[in-house]
């Protein structure tokens, strides 16, 4: 052992690993999983970096995980041959908890522990779920290309601390290896692992090896073989929702998925692409951790959450294309004409794959639109080619239908005899706009309002002019038009009280001179006796707000 060091974890880090011990004993066996997804992970970087630099395989290009079991000592291994770790990686990835939500994590804990657990699930649980089994990690690791002496081991007992030192490694890759606790005797049975591995990692695209029963030799324990490969009628729905936690890190199955081949003129790629239950913790973050993976003939290139737009940043799955080239650069692949014809299929997809949820399961579509729709609306801005079709996915609340669930076309087939626009009223919240004074008079009318109060809602209607045709109107702006649904008889008695409130008028316009624009008569309010108005063109309270907020 060389420079030995004793580095204490986290204070966030230990909590986090104490409440995984308690909270998800329950489902202890995920560690397994969590182990195999990090050694085949490693296995699919090394292959990638090889592309480039044929060394790093050291004259072995036979990418495997092995999975031993010594009865004797109680320990369970888990090794790869993949890229490995220097000393600085296993601090920084291995000692550390480095996860952007990882405080607001904690915050959102609720000391219930069912609860708890799904939160732990949501959050990914990696490396450190080995605990729950263990009272005793060992890793050793060698990077690959570099010399056998720069080795490295780590361990711990999961508590306060670990050790790591330098050591000589002529295996290149990673083995991790379980001390088990007491009673976890289960994980030492290889019927019991074979198990769990077909479960957990049967889609897994690197071989997953154990010893043969027999005790010579050694055996291909998983299929192997990329699942998105595979045809659709032959993937289980099961092994379509296993495959979903390894690329997702979720400890959830997924809400929906497509998987597709597209085989087009000049583009060949497979999608298999899923959509989460749930937001993860970092779905408001500038630079999100996840995203959908791109593979160029079954290698994997990169993840990147750039590969979707930012209003479809919560897609996760893969991307394999047959046609781009394999030895490219990240940031060749931005630019790249090919990605791009593809990336915009795939949102086609995704588009479709929501408007069939909205027709079809009309439950998934709403949880989806709960945790996503505020990204999705992102993208009536972000993405006008779409536009259409991502306006009918919108839902929102309305004067007649609090649920939030109402569509456009929802409220264009309700529109009334006569109604030419569609009315909205955009406030600060939800209790701002149901009582806003504004809606009296379409109340009074029975003229339905959408009501919009999300941050994002501002922006939305400043690029969703219309629907269908209809335009989309601002109950709050310029002169109320209700077009044909004013009646004559209405008309008359306007002009007969706009005489006699002419002086009334004029003494209130120099009362409020240079506080406000104008004063007028109004026919919006039935119940309040005034209210403030927009002109037209003017920007919206909210939209002031912001401004102001933002220093402008
Ligand atoms: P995640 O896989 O979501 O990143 P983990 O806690 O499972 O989180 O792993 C943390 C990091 O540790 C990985 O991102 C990787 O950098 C490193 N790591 C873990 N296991 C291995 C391994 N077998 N080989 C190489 N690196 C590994
Ligand atoms: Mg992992």
């Amino acid at each position: 052992l060389q420079n030995p060091e004793t580095i204490g974890f986290q204070a966030e880090a230990r909590q986090v690993l104490d409440l995984m011990i308690h909270s998800l004993y329950s489902n202890k066996e995920v560690f397994l999983r969590e182990l195999i997804s990090n050694a085949a992970d490693a296995a699919e970087k090394l292959r990638f970096l090889a592309l480039g630099n044929e060394g790093l395989y050291e004259g072995d290009s036979d990418l495997k995980i092995w999975i031993d079991v010594d009865k004797n000592a109680r320990t369970l291994t888990v090794r790869d041959n993949g890229i490995g770790m220097t000393r600085q990686e296993v601090v920084d990835h291995i000692g550390t908890i480095a996860r952007s939500g990882t405080r607001k994590f904690l915050e959102s804990l609720t000391g219930d522990q069912a609860k708890d657990s799904q939160l732990i699930g949501q959050f990914g649980v990696g490396f450190y779920s080995a605990f729950i089994v263990a009272d005793r990690v060992t890793l050793e690791t060698r990077k690959a290309g570099v010399p056998a002496e720069e080795g490295v081991r780590w361990e711990s007992d999961g508590r306060g601390e670990y050790r790591i030192a330098t050591v000589t490694r002529p295996r290149r890759g990673t083995a991790v290896t379980l001390h088990l606790r007491e009673g976890e005797d289960e994980f030492l049975d290889p019927v019991r692992l074979r198990q769990l591995i077909r479960k957990f990692s049967d889609h897994i695209p690197i071989p997953i090896v154990m010893k043969k029963e027999s005790g010579a030799g050694e055996e291909v324990v998983n299929k192997a073989s990329a699942l998105w490969t595979r045809p659709r009628d032959e993937v289980r729905p099961e092994e379509y929702e296993e495959f979903y936690k390894h690329v997702a890190h979720d400890f959830e199955g997924p809400l929906a998925w497509l998987h597709s081949r597209v085989e087009g003129t000049s583009d060949e790629y497979t999608l298999l692409l899923y959509l989460p239950k749930r937001a993860p913790f970092d779905l408001w973050d500038r630079e999100p951790a996840h995203g959908v993976k791109l593979y160029v003939r079954r290698v994997f290139i990169m993840e990147d959450p750039k590969l979707m737009p930012r209003y479809l940043r919560f897609v996760r799955g893969i991307i394999d294309s047959d046609s781009l080239p394999l030895n490219v650069s990240r940031e060749i692949l931005q630019e790249n004409r090919a990605l791009e014809r593809i990336r915009a299929g795939a949102v086609k997809k995704v588009l479709g794959l929501l408007e069939d949820l909205a027709k079809n399961e009309p439950d998934k579509y709403r949880t989806f639109w709960q945790q996503f729709g505020t990204v999705l609306k992102e993208g009536i801005i972000e993405d006008p080619k779409n536009r259409d079709r991502i306006a009918r996915l919108l839902r929102f609340a309305s004067t007649r239908d609090e649920s939030g669930e109402v569509s456009l076309a929802d409220y264009v087939a309700r529109m009334k005899e006569g109604q030419e626009k569609i009315h909205y009223l955009v406030a600060e919240n939800a209790q701002a706009a149901k009582n806003s004074p504004h809606l009296e008079v379409f109340r009074h009318k029975d003229i339905e309002v959408l009501l919009l109060w999300e941050p994002v809602d501002e922006w939305l209607v400043a690029h969703l002019t219309e629907f269908e045709g209809k335009p989309l109107q601002s109950v709050a702006k310029g002169e109320l038009d209700l077009g044909r649904l004013a009646d004559d008889n209405e008309k008359k008695a306007q002009e007969v009280v706009a005489q006699a409130f002419q002086d009334t008028l004029d003494r209130i316009r120099k009362a409020l001179a240079g506080r406000v624009a104008d004063v007028k008569l109004s026919q919006r309010l039935t119940d309040s006796p005034a209210c403030l108005v927009l002109d037209a063109y003017g920007l919206s309270r909210r939209m002031e707000s912001i401004l102001k907020a933002s220093g402008q």
